[in-house]
């Protein structure tokens, strides 16, 4: 046996376990070993009963306890609809006594007797009737350990997933070390084994910490390692070199309606620069929506088709692909350069023009993109590597240069991970006529004046925005009985027809749609067809709607910054004031703070590094969800980790074919993601 042998031949699994084992994705002893726990169930952090605090009135009861404690008395009593059975226990140590609760568990009135010491851990709550403090449901021990809590699926419990673990763990010993020895020194890493080891079998909760260190740190080392691995193979082959015609692209930048910013400047600098050279650009142009990305986009796919070269421009979506082949129409073609859109609707014309605008039909079609000097992909971390690779196909020895955009603002740190294989560029200023955005939090009693507003603003010929955290009520996940429902894109929309704006056009969206519906109903908006778009947070990012100028956020206190921000985005796209009202009736501190940032920062950069100041799942949540984030051990808030991890990437980089182990890993981790 070993780590490549079937999980069925392990000890205790039969043909059927291992089928319900393959569906956590554990088919080999490998996969088993590299299952990690959830969390912990940890008996060793004991809490005196005369220590726990007291849930505050109104917050939500998640605080777990583990007590020590012996049985006063126990006692069984049935409901008094007699559907289940509640045994009642008094424990007490030597500050205090507590009341345990647990539902239809009758054995254990016998099992714990009066007089016995336990070792408890549950959430502590109010009891409805009597308003004192309670433990309900614990989990039990009878001596202080941590006990891993593995994901479990049906027929797979935690406990068994445990004893195979224990079956198998002297393989643990054929798990080889990857890491170069002098990065597991000089970054005090534990050794894989003894990580993995200790994250099975725990022996204290501070050695769960550097066993979870040692695995973020592979985490984002390997990540990196890829991307810049990734880099060096671009660079094995040349790029077409470009000349830059000067008086051209002067009369170009004359040419435009608009003085372009600085920030746009220097960037399109960089690519000229970028494409003068005969290695591949590999670019990313990072800025906030309305920055003015494609402008820069269309210059340097200006200075590609003056050389003879063609360009292609790749969107994730049929709209933003047509508001991109509209705006470069616009820009290019009074310069002589033909621009054309290839969607999976419009898949007619087969001359191919200077500059191909689409989305991944481009790919997908029987279409020859000959003699392509440039490719721009818009929101690239929507399109998989491959889609990518298959645009930036080597041909006749020549790969063509690479332009990336996106409009997501990502925080210094995590951007060295995230787009390790890119050179980026950042727009960090907004062209100067932009009005800015006047946004305000709106506290319960201001609703009705922001919906008379609202009604103002739609009578002007504007549209209105409304963005909900989720879709439908099966969804709400109240923590506690006093915070207030948040808001679902069908409930609300059809409130606000009914009780609000009876005679206003509304419409909804949401990501259960397909995305032919949602792209019509943004379509649809897009042309005036209705006043009021009530939607979650799929609305498409980079959109113009240029009529919207109301962007109303509920329960605001559950997005991110960033998030917050890019919803903002989607107003102040003409030369009207718009606005961005805020609704939270979060009484907390934080929450409070955190809205108060949105009124004062314009910036989406310096919003997204507020939201790794104040870490949080919600803040952290808009990352993940749109896909920069995908990591399991390594937290994104963490700088110097990042650092430490992406440095010493570059480092093996430089001579990675001393390490043949890792390049294997790194290939195993690649093959994983495809
Ligand atoms: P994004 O970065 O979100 O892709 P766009 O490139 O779509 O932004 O630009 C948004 C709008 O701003 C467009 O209408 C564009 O013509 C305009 N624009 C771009 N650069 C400038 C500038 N320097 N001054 C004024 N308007 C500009
Ligand atoms: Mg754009």
């Amino acid at each position: 046996m070993g780590l490549d042998t079937k999980v069925q031949f392990v000890h205790g699994v039969g043909p059927k376990m291992s089928e319900r084992l393959d569906k956590l994705g554990i088919k080999m002893v490998r996969d088993l070993i590299y299952y990690f726990p959830r969390t912990y169930l940890d008996y060793t952090k004991v809490t005196k009963i005369g220590e726990i605090a007291a849930p505050a009135y109104g917050e939500a009861r998640n605080d777990n306890y583990t007590i020590k404690a012996k049985i006063i008395n126990i006692a069984n009593r049935r409901t008094s609809r007699r559907r289940f059975t509640v045994t009642e226990a008094v424990v007490a140590d030597d500050t205090g006594s507590l009341k345990v609760v647990w539902f239809n568990q009758p054995y254990l009135e016998k099992m714990l007797k009066s007089g016995s010491e336990v070792i408890l851990n549950g959430k502590i709550s109010y009891d409805n009737f009597s308003g004192q403090l309670q433990m309900e449901s614990p989990t039990r021990t009878n001596f202080p350990q941590i006990v891993p809590i593995y994901p479990e699926t049906v027929g797979i419990t935690s406990g068994y997933i445990g004893k195979l673990l224990k079956a198998i763990s002297y393989q643990l010993s054929a798990v080889r070390e990857y890491i170069p020895e002098e990065i597991i020194k000089k970054n005090q890493l534990l050794p894989i084994q003894e990580a993995i080891k200790l994250l099975h079998f725990p022996e204290s909760s501070q050695s769960i910490e550097k066993a979870r260190e040692r695995m973020a740190f592979d985490e984002l080392f390997l990540f990196s390692l890829q991307k810049q691995l990734i880099k060096q193979e671009i660079l094995i082959h040349k790029a077409p070199k470009m000349k830059i015609d000067e008086k051209f692209l002067k009369d170009f930048v004359e040419s435009l309606p608009f003085k372009l910013t600085d920030a746009q400047k220097k960037s399109a600098w960089r690519i000229i620069k970028d494409l003068e050279s005969d290695q591949p650009m590999n670019r990313l142009l990072n800025g906030d929506v309305g920055s003015g990305k494609t402008v820069v986009a269309a210059f340097a796919a200006a200075v590609v088709i003056k050389n003879g070269y063609r360009v292609a421009l790749m969107a994730p979506t049929e709209i933003l692909a047509n508001q991109h082949f509209q705006t470069l129409t616009k820009i290019l073609e009074p310069l002589g350069i033909s621009v054309g859109l290839l969607t999976l609707a419009n898949k007619s014309d087969h001359n191919l023009p200077d500059i191909i605008v689409g989305t991944h039909a481009l790919i997908q079609e029987k279409v020859k993109l000959t003699n392509l000097g440039l490719v721009i992909i818009d929101e690239q971390h929507r399109f998989g590597v491959n889609q990518r690779d298959k645009l930036l196909e080597v041909r006749n020895g020549l790969r063509p240069h690479f332009l990336s955009m996106t409009a997501t603002p990502i925080p210094r740190t995590m951007s060295l991970v995230v787009f390790a294989d890119l050179d980026v560029s950042v727009i960090d200023e907004m062209p100067a006529d932009r009005k800015k955005i006047i946004t305000r939090t709106v506290p319960p009693q201001g609703r009705d004046k922001s919906y008379e507003f609202i009604k103002d603003e739609v009578q002007k010929g504007h549209q209105v925005f409304v963005i909900c955290p989720l879709i439908e009520e099966t969804e709400t996940v109240k923590e506690n009985l006093f915070e207030e429902d948040r808001k679902t894109v069908t409930k609300e929309s059809a409130r606000l027809q009914k009780e609000v704006f009876p005679d206003l056009r509304i419409a909804m969206l949401h990501g259960k749609l397909k995305s032919k519906e949602k792209e019509t109903i943004m379509a649809n908006f897009k042309a005036k067809k209705s006043d009021i778009l009530v939607s979650t947070s799929v609305v498409e990012v980079g959109i113009d709607i240029p009529g919207a100028t109301v962007m109303m956020i509920e329960n605001a206190e559950s997005f991110g910054l960033a998030q917050l921000h890019q919803f903002r985005g989607r107003v102040g796209r003409n030369d009207l004031q718009s606005y961005c009202l805020l609704f939270s009736s979060s009484n907390s501190e934080t929450a409070r703070l955190r809205l108060s940032y949105m009124e004062s920062i314009s910036s989406g950069f310096e919003l997204a590094e507020k939201d790794l100041e104040s870490r949080g799942p919600g803040q952290m949540y808009g990352y993940v969800q749109s896909g920069f984030w995908d990591f399991r051990f390594a937290d994104i808030g963490d700088r110097i980790m990042i650092e430490k991890a992406t440095e010493a990437a570059k480092v093996v980089s430089q001579s990675i074919d001393k390490y043949p182990e890792l390049v294997e890993k790194v290939g195993e981790r690649a093959k994983h993601l495809e």
